[in-house]
Formats: C-alpha cells, structure tokens, sequence
C-alpha cells in the first residue's frame, strides 16, 4: 500500500484527472456545469464520456453503470459493458448521452403510485455535482432517478433541490450582512457510523439476523457493556484489519474515512469520515455501509447496520453534524471575533432554533423506520421528542436578549446585537450532553436521532428546507427594515421568545423530561405508524411545495412507502419469529423436556425424587405451551392484518396486534432459554455472538 494521499482518490474521476485529460474548452465547460448547474452541451459531453471511458479501462473497468438511491434507502445500479459492435469488430465506446441519461425499467423500485407499473419508464440523470468512481470494476456514475414526467423517485433530487433553495435563502441574508464577495452557501455533513461486527458463521446459524438483520429472540447475556470496557478500548486484530481494508478501499473512492474507534455495546464499532457538502456526503454514506459489508464479508464477519440487532445493549444511530458554509469559506455557524459577526451568527443560529420547533415533527418522521422504532427511546438514545441543547454559554446570552437584561454581570449595558461581542464558546467537544437529539457542538449541529442503516437524504432534505423557509421569513422582515440592527434585535429578541419551548439542556433520556416536553406542546410521535402519516399535515405539504422540494404527489407516494416498507418489515420479522418458534424453538425445547422426563422416569425407579428435572420439565412444558398459543396467535393477527385495507391503517395494526405478540413470545422464549442446557439450544447464544469475534 502506498501513502494515504497516493491512495486517496486513485479511483474517482475527480478535478484533477478532468484537467489533466479533457482539452481546456471542455474543462471550462464542465466546470460551468459542475459549480453552475449550466448544462452541458452534447459534444462536450461526448469528448468526457471518452475520457471518463479511457481513464476507467486503464483502471481495469469493463462496466459503466448510472448509480442511483431510489426510495428504497439503498443504492441500485444496472451495468452495462462499454462494448459495442461496429462494422464486424467489438470496440470499446461510451457515448456523451449515455453519460448523461439512462433509461431504466424501473419498475420494480417504489415509486408510491407516481408511475404506474405499464409506464415503467424511470430516468436517470448524471450529477455532476458527485464525481464519477470505479467500484468493483465498473465506472459508476452519480445519478438522480426520476419519472417520464419528471417527479422524483429518489432521495438524491429532492436533496438536491433542497440544497439549492437554502443557498439561495441564505445568500440573500449575508447580502443582508454587506457580504458581497460571497456567491454560493453550501450545506456541509459529517455523518458518523455505527455498526457491529460478528462472526460470519454464528451469523449464519441465526435465521432472524439473516432475515432481518435483528435478533429476534435472545436471553441477555451475564455480561454485556455494563463495565463500559469496549467503549473507545483497544481494538482486537479481526476488527483492525477489518478498519484497515475499509480505509483504504473508502480512500480510494474518495471517501474521507477517518476516526475508528470502538462504541459502547460489546462488538460495536464507529467510523466517522471528515464533513464535505452535503450530497457527496449522502453519496460517501451509501458508498461506506456498501463497503463495510462487503468487506466484512471478505474477512468471513458480517456487519450489521441494523438500529437495534441485539435487545439489552446499545443500538446503532448515525450522527448527522451538520453546517452551513459560503464559498469564502465562512462556516455560518461558527461564533465570530466581531459584534458584526456574532449579529450573523446570532441570526443564522435563531433561524434553526426556529425551524427545528416549527418543523419538528419532520425531523422525527425523517427518522422513521421499523427498526429505528426499537433505538429511540430506550436508554441509549434520545427520545423520539425533539429538542436543541445549546449549552450554558450560548443560553445564557440567549436569555440576556430576550429579557433584554445583562448578560455579563460587570457589564452596565442591556445586551445589544451588533454592539457586544459575544464570549467565545468552548468547542463541545467532550459531547457534555449526549442526550440531546439536536446539540449544537461549537460550530455545528449534531443531529443524534438517525439511525444507523438509514439514508441521510430524507434528514438533510427535511433540515435544508425548514431553514430555507424560516431564512426566507426572516429576511421579508429585514429587507424591508429602515433601520436594519434594530430591526434585527427584534428579530432575533422575539424568535427566542415565541421558540424557546425547543431549547433543553438537561438529561434527554429523563422520563421527567417527556412529562415535560409534553407540557411545553412538543410532539411525541412514539412509533413510525404514528409519526409517518403527519408528514403528510397541510403545513408540511405547503412547506415543502412553496419551497419548490416536493410537489403534493411527490410527498405523499413518499409517506405511502415509508408506511408500506414499515409493515413489509414486520411482517417479514413476524414469519421468521414464527417459523423459528415452529421449526427450531419449540422442538428444541421440547427434546430437552424429553431428555427431563427420561431421568425423571429413571429416578423414579430407583426411588429417588425427581427434583431438579421435575420441577425444569414442568415449567418448561407450560412456557411451550405458552409459546405455541402465542405462534397461534401471532399467525391469525397476520392473516387479519392482510384484510385491511389503507397503508397507515395497516402500518398501525402491525405496529399494535403483530409487534406486540412477538414482544409476549420473545419474553417466554428467552425464559426457555435461560433454563435450557446449552446442548440442545438451536440458534448461538447472545454470549457467542456478542463476543464471536476475537
Ligand atoms: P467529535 O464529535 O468526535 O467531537 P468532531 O466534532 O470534530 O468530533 O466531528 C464529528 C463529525 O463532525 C466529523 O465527521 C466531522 O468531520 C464533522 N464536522 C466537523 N465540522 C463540521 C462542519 N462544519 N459541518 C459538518 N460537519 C462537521
Ligand atoms: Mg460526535
């Protein structure tokens, strides 16, 4: 292996190679595009599809395929050779409209009723805006996927959009600000991931985990991460050399994998990469959780993204730490040196706190998921009530402008935007208050409720275009102003009075603080099926169709999905809860009753009292029986679910008449468990695979 920067990038067609092999004109061209969104004429796009097709066969690519994240959550490609048959000779071509767009049978991605299944047409569209890179041999290129009548049928468009209008928004505040150097803002993301790691062959044995990527049964084991001795320890060889293949296969892709280290759970693992603008960080993301499982693979472990594989421990969430930033290279979220400054950032940080308390249940719902329903909440994650923890310093000024008071004790003067400087923050950088699920952490925001196998798309989407919203409010106040720092005390004065509901520094695992976050009117969606219809409230859709993200069609084939792929999800969990009580559980359990009975017989006689035996056959007979009734129940409450009819009536049954059994069969099966010889128990053992990879 070379040096990391002779690594980095080798495989990605990235500015410099673009320079090196297109002719300058061309260059220029593509440029245009890339920073302007103008569009590329066809023989430019001609001249850099044969280059980009070059370049890739030097590298040992045969294939090229458009690359795009269709509302599934995942990636999807289609490969294609770069072959072609031309007067009796195969040659290698790829044309500039093949770069550009590719027609796809897409009728087999959800599309929530946007396009129906005869009209199966779905096109991709290059962005240009995410370099070209080489995976496996094939050219792959960054895509956005959407219908003949052009709504969107991916998480990258509307990512997109929403990255544009915020620009734009927020471009006319700095105008606001007299920032005239400034021409583009950008949102940044640095989004860290957690995973566990276990062995490939106690994965195997375990058909919930295969099926699901959870366990769905699982007695706890005598130790798990209560002596916090995996947190940031020393990391065991499987697992470096899994980090280290990992780095340097992301390096090459030009993903900038950074940080590994251990997390909290036995087995759980966190990879953070350096923040980069939003959607190539989405793009990074997939392109992570697509190589951490193949190369675990390759080294015979398997890594599970699900939010909550094991009950009992730590579940896995993907911390999105977000910013914004102009192309001066201005982090708008970072507390400046002058009064001047610190009046931007004050405004910039009120238009959050403002959009985080106005749209607070989209922040939830662009969470939702079937498998995140089991993380949040429990005691390692935050609830699923939203709040921002700003931290004693920030607040404290918070409060000396709402209450126009001092903020500084020696201080004489009222606290004034624009005349004070304001204390420098310390960097959060000890993440004092993990609890909270939107911390702002010096320079940024760190949103701590996604979870682990998510997108970070629908977040960021959601995010981008409440701040747009709010930003765009603020400055129909302040454009109009006549005397503008007034006019932006006010401003800044009464958004922290009417919000401040949203603000919440203490302990957010506290049951005392939902009691109390109910009493403030914030929202509590507990479950998916409650949260996912609301996306869909007349100030969402309004919201997202003023600011041009989603049309009305385009958010509701959306909800459709999501609560679609909800109820797809348990419903799978449940016939692999049933089929492991059925086929593996229940028989298991019942040739160690027999084993009992046998002794029991023997000792019997000889006169001996049966005891021991006696007393374990009788119980476990009685929680089989259990557990068969409840097998029972679980399948009649499918088949009753499948009569209904409407997703989110559906969505809330399986939430309330499947989920729930499975919760009472889990309990009496972990019980069997506890009291079952090792011998005879089918599935490997929370202890094997928590602890399996050494
Ligand atoms: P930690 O959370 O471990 O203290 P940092 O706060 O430095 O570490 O960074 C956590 C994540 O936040 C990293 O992925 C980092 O790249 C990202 N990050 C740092 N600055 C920004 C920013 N301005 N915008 C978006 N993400 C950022
Ligand atoms: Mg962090």
């Amino acid at each position: 292996m070379g040096t990391i920067s002779e690594l980095f990038g080798t495989m990605v067609f990235n500015d410099d190679v673009m320079k090196e092999r297109l002719p300058e004109n061309v260059y220029n061209s593509i440029q245009n595009t890339i920073k302007n969104g103008k569009h590329l004429d066809l023989t430019s796009a001609n001249i850099v599809a044969e280059a980009m097709m070059k370049w890739a066969i030097e590298k040992g690519a045969t294939h090229f395929t458009h690359w795009f994240q269709p509302m599934t959550g995942i990636t999807a490609e289609k490969h294609d050779s770069f072959i072609s048959f031309k007067n009796n000779r195969a040659i290698m071509e790829f044309k500039g409209k093949e770069l550009v767009q590719g027609e796809s049978d897409a009728s087999s991605f959800p599309s929530g009723g946007i396009r129906a299944t005869f009209e199966a047409r779905g096109y991709t569209a290059w962005d240009p805006s995410s370099y070209a890179f080489i995976k496996d041999g094939t050219l792959c290129i960054p895509t956005a996927f959407c219908s003949y009548g052009g709504e969107a049928l991916d998480k990258k468009t509307p990512l997109l959009r929403s990255m544009e209008v915020l620009g734009k928004a927020a471009l006319k505040i700095l105008k606001l600000f007299g920032n005239e150097d400034v021409t583009s803002v950008k949102t940044t993301v640095g989004a860290e991931q957690e995973y566990f790691l276990v062995d490939k062959d106690v994965f195997y044995k375990r058909p919930d985990l295969v099926y699901t990527g959870r366990t769905l049964f699982g007695a706890k084991p005598p130790k798990g991460q209560e002596l916090d001795d995996h947190y940031f320890g020393s990391i065991k060889p499987r697992v470096q050399a899994f980090m280290k293949e990992l780095d340097e296969e992301l390096w090459k892709v030009g993903v900038l994998a950074k940080t590994e280290h251990n997390e909290a759970a036995p087995a759980q693992h966190e990879l953070a990469p350096i923040f980069t603008t939003t959607n190539l960080a989405t793009d990074h993301n997939q392109i992570m959780m697509e190589y951490m499982q193949k190369i675990a693979k390759k080294l015979d472990l398997v890594c599970l993204l699900h939010e909550k594989p094991f009950k009992g421990v730590n579940g896995s969430g993907k911390h999105n730490n977000w910013s914004m930033s102009t192309n001066t290279g201005v982090n708008l979220f970072e507390p400046g040196e002058t009064p001047h400054e610190n009046a931007q950032f004050l405004l910039f940080l009120c238009a959050v706190i403002k959009a985080v308390d106005e749209y607070q249940d989209l922040l939830r719902i662009s969470v939702a998921s079937a498998s995140n329903d089991h993380r949040l909440g429990a005691h390692e994650a935050p609830p699923a009530v939203v709040s921002i923890f700003l931290g004693d310093e920030l607040n404290g000024v918070l409060e000396a402008i709402e209450n126009d008071a001092k903020y500084d004790p020696k201080e004489k003067e009222t606290m004034r935007i624009g005349v004070h400087i304001l204390p420098k923050f310390p960097k959060d950088t000890t993440d004092r208050n993990r609890t909270s699920p939107f911390a702002f952490t010096g320079n940024k925001f760190e949103f701590r409720m996604l979870g682990s196998s998510a997108s970070i798309a629908d977040t960021n989407t959601f995010l981008n275009t409440a701040v747009t919203q709010v930003l765009n409010e603020f400055y129909d106040v302040l454009s109009v102003a006549d005397d503008f720092m007034p006019a932006l005390h006010n401003l800044v004065r009464d958004t922290i009075k009417k919000h401040k509901r949203i603000l919440f520094n203490g302990n957010g695992y506290d049951d005392a603080w939902i009691k109390e976050a109910e009493a403030r009117g914030l929202s509590n969606y507990k479950s998916t099926p409650d949260a996912l219809p609301h996306l869909l409230d007349e100030k969402n859709i309004k919201l997202f169709r003023d600011n041009k993200v989603f049309n009305e069609v385009e958010l509701k084939a959306r909800c459709e999905i999501l609560l679609e792929s909800y109820s797809k999800l348990v419903n799978i969990e449940a016939l692999t809860a049933i089929d492991m009580a059925n086929q593996l559980i229940m028989p298991a359990v019942s040739k160690y009753t027999k084993e009992l009975l046998k002794t029991i017989k023997l000792k019997k006689e000889l006169y001996i009292d049966g005891g021991y035996e006696e007393q374990v056959a009788t119980r476990l007979t009685a929680l089989n029986a259990q557990a068969y009734q409840l097998t029972k129940e679980l399948e009649l409450n499918l088949s009753l679910v499948k009569r209904l009819e409407g997703a989110e009536k559906i969505a809330k049954s399986y939430e309330h008449t499947v989920l729930g059994v499975m919760n009472k069969l889990r309990e009496v099966v972990d019980e069997m468990e506890s009291m079952t010889s090792i011998e005879y128990w089918p599935i490997p053992t929370y202890g094997e695979l928590l602890f399996s990879v050494k």
